[in-house]
């Protein structure tokens, strides 16, 4: 067993076809699986969709998966034996073998992660073009940062991340029976849709991100750090948004950080001009 891979099989055939379900599949659609492991939810896919590309990390299983659906002669599957983490989704685009998944048309993504790289696979996903819908199924910890709202114990920057690109839901939740083997905690599926947000300035998620890694510090605090500022400077850029200086990170919205973001370069551009501010 190669537990380094997060290697929890799902077991539970009614759990995989939920899953597959809702993702609404169509003939036309093309499908990303990440992580396809023993194929339970590959084979159910795969007849249902013009095109499936599974990535998948261990050879071994790549192999037995490759085996399986070429003795079948099934033609709308290509198997790719990678890190998904370290594969450069661009070169879907000139690799000839996988030309019917093209990142120039529309797909969807499904994918039961290994619960240590649910969030770097969402921070991979989200940003890339022309994926509509993904259902994920993750650590339930994890989709509960996703999808959590200001003013809770779980949101953090991973929450804003998601919701900037995407409409997040937990759809149900997946007890460790269902697996083998059984996995420590629960998991829950979690669907997300895309925004189709244009991409934000590196200032956005850099300054969340900052502010968060101190999340119990006031607001002031972190913007003044952030910025290399006198308090007196980073009070009046709050004030300016409207916002109280003593918040905390967790009682600001995605809108309120994105006003004070485009603030904070406003007042970049004063202080480069030596304009009073
Ligand atoms: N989808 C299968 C299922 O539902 O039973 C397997 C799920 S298992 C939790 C996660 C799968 O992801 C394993 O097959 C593992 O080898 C694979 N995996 C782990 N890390 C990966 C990575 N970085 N890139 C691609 N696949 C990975």
């Amino acid at each position: 067993m190669r537990q380094k891979y997060g290697q929890n099989f799902l077991t539970d055939n009614n759990i995989a076809h939920s899953i597959v379900n809702i993702a609404d599949l169509k003939k036309n659609d093309r499908i990303l699986e990440i992580g396809p492991g023993k194929g339970i939810l590959t084979k159910i896919i795969q007849p249902r969709v013009k095109w499936l590309t599974a990535v998948e990390i261990d050879t071994k299983l790549y192999r037995q998966l490759s085996y399986y659906f070429s003795f079948l002669n099934i033609k709308n599957i290509k198997i790719i034996n990678k890190d998904f983490l370290k594969y450069d989704l661009m070169s879907m685009n000139s690799n000839t073998i996988v030309k019917n998944f093209n990142l120039n048309n529309n797909f969807k993504v499904i994918s039961n992660l290994p619960y240590t790289i649910g969030t770097a696979i969402i921070q991979k996903i989200l940003p890339s073009k022309n994926w509509t819908t993904s259902i994920f199924m993750l650590q339930k910890e994890v989709a509960q940062r996703i999808t959590a709202q200001p003013y809770s114990k779980n949101y953090g920057y991973i929450s804003i991340f998601a919701s900037y690109y995407a409409t997040c839901e937990i759809l149900f939740d997946v007890s460790p029976k269902c697996f083998n083997p059984s996995p420590k905690v629960i998991s829950s599926i979690v669907k997300l849709t895309n925004k189709k947000a244009k991409h934000p300035e590196s200032i956005f998620f850099n300054f969340i991100k900052h502010v968060f890694n101190m999340r119990r510090k006031i607001i002031s605090n972190g913007l003044s750090s952030f910025e290399n500022l006198e308090k007196k400077h980073a009070i009046n850029i709050l004030k300016s948004c409207g916002l109280n200086p003593f918040l905390r990170p967790d009682n600001l919205s995605i809108l309120d950080f994105m006003n004070l973001t485009k603030e904070i370069q406003r007042y970049r551009i004063c202080r480069a001009q030596n304009l009073f501010f």
